[in-house]
């Protein structure tokens, strides 16, 4: 690499810095305006350590996007009264969809995560892409129905999917769990509604909903694990998401934990931690021990029938004290634990969050996972690390889909997103 080269790329660096600690601060300077009752500049200023004119441009900039207004003024020490600022979404929506492949969630909330409308439907993710665009469509034109006439806004969708985004051309790449290749989410909705969309991977969605509304911001660099059909991470470094090369950093479902398992993963591959611990997972593994005869009342938890079991009443057994159910259950939140102790090793976070349909059988898997962690991750790195579940349960993606458009109107990342949009 020539001199000039490398000079060059330092500058770059340099500004890429620059640009992150300038959104972090925005993200800090909003935050502390959410949490209090109005607070004034100079207050913000002390609590922020930023200094007079990086607030007054943050907030100038804020009461533009119609996130912050003026609200009379405070009390007075010695001078002049200062004005007080408080957080505004009067009249201001967002709409959060978690594009799952059983479900497609939707909420209508107001800026502040305040949900004001909510609808869930099936999928069908047998009708193809196309069809569940159309459905998505009248997921978002039923919320934006319960506005009625109201003279309000939408500032924009957001939306959680499964798979691997290409940040790059802004396209789902692949989704291991729906089989799409290539397929532009934004173009397919955006046609319809003429609202910005943003979408992005639903676990670092789900990470960025812990930032924003969640137990996240208490912390500055955090791990999200989703156990739902499959297993996905987000990896939050300072504040931010990391995002990689193309915006497929995070995968930890695809780590390799038997090279010799000959259970195949949905990625082609054999013996990753979501072919060994998903829920996908863990209801393969109780069809198999259920169809090869195994003494277990598993069988009668599914009717008769092995292709309904899922990992939900494989938890419900095992906590009832099914030894097979139990034996399936524990198996895979080892593995899990192994997988968590590994990201801990890696990225030394102060939290681990899990997420996810599975996450939902709460002690059983925590418990073993806790353990795991403790066993196999190195304990100065691991001694301190709180890992607990995600702050929105079952709503984690879809508030996750929220923060994604809140965050992109404090960031201006994403051009789509301007104030000009009504109704
Ligand atoms: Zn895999």
């Amino acid at each position: 690499m020539k001199n000039s080269e490398i000079t060059h790329r330092k500058s770059e660096t340099r500004a890429g810095n620059a640009k992150l600690v300038c959104e972090l601060n925005k993200v800090k300077i909003t935050n502390l305006v959410r949490d209090s009752d109005g607070i004034s500049r100079a207050d913000l200023a002390k609590s922020s350590g930023l200094s007079a004119p990086t607030i007054s441009r943050i907030i100038d900039g804020l009461i533009s996007d119609g996130l912050v207004i003026e609200v009379g003024a405070g009390i007075s020490k010695g001078g002049r009264k200062p004005t007080l600022l408080r957080f505004s979404g009067v009249d201001s929506f967002i709409i959060g969809i978690d594009l799952g492949t059983t479900n497609i969630h939707g909420v209508l909330t107001d800026l502040d995560a305040n949900v004001v409308a909510e609808i869930k439907t099936p999928t069908r993710v047998e009708g193809g892409f196309a069809r569940v665009m159309e459905r998505t469509s009248e997921v978002v034109g039923e919320l934006r129905g319960h506005l009625g006439s109201r003279k309000s806004r939408i500032c924009g969708i957001g939306i959680a999917i499964a798979g691997l985004i290409n940040r790059d051309k802004e396209i789902v790449e692949f989704s291991p769990d729906f089989h799409w290749h290539n397929v532009d989410v934004r173009a397919a909705l955006q046609r319809g509604h003429e609202i910005p969309v943003i979408f992005d991977n639903v676990t670092r969605v789900m990470a960025l909903g812990e930032i924003w509304y969640g137990a996240g911001r208490q912390y500055k660099n955090f791990v999200m694990v989703n156990i739902g059909y499959g297993i996905g991470g987000g990896i939050i470094i300072r504040g931010a998401p990391l995002y990689g090369q193309k915006g497929m950093a995070g995968e930890v479902g695809h780590f390799t934990l038997d090279k010799d398992s000959d259970i195949q993963c949905e990625c082609g591959n054999y013996g990753c931690l979501e072919a060994l611990a998903s829920g996908n997972a863990i209801a393969k593994a109780a069809r198999k021990e259920v169809e090869r005869g195994a003494a277990s009342e598993l069988l009668e938890g599914c009717g008769g029938d092995p292709s309904r079991l899922t990992a939900e009443i494989v938890a419900d057994y095992a906590k009832r004290g099914d030894a097979t159910a139990w034996k399936i259950f524990d198996r895979a939140a080892e593995y899990l634990g192994i997988g968590i102790a590994g990201l801990i090793n890696l990225f030394n976070p102060e939290a681990v969050f899990i997420g996810g349909g599975v996450a939902q059988a709460g002690d059983i898997l925590f418990d073993k996972v806790r353990k795991t962690v403790h066993a196999r991750a190195l304990t100065k790195s691991s001694g301190n690390v709180a890992i607990l579940p995600a702050t929105f349960g079952t709503k984690s993606a879809v508030m996750g889909a929220v923060s994604l458009i809140l965050s992109g109107i404090v960031n201006q990342d994403h051009e789509q997103i301007n104030h000009q949009n009504s109704r």
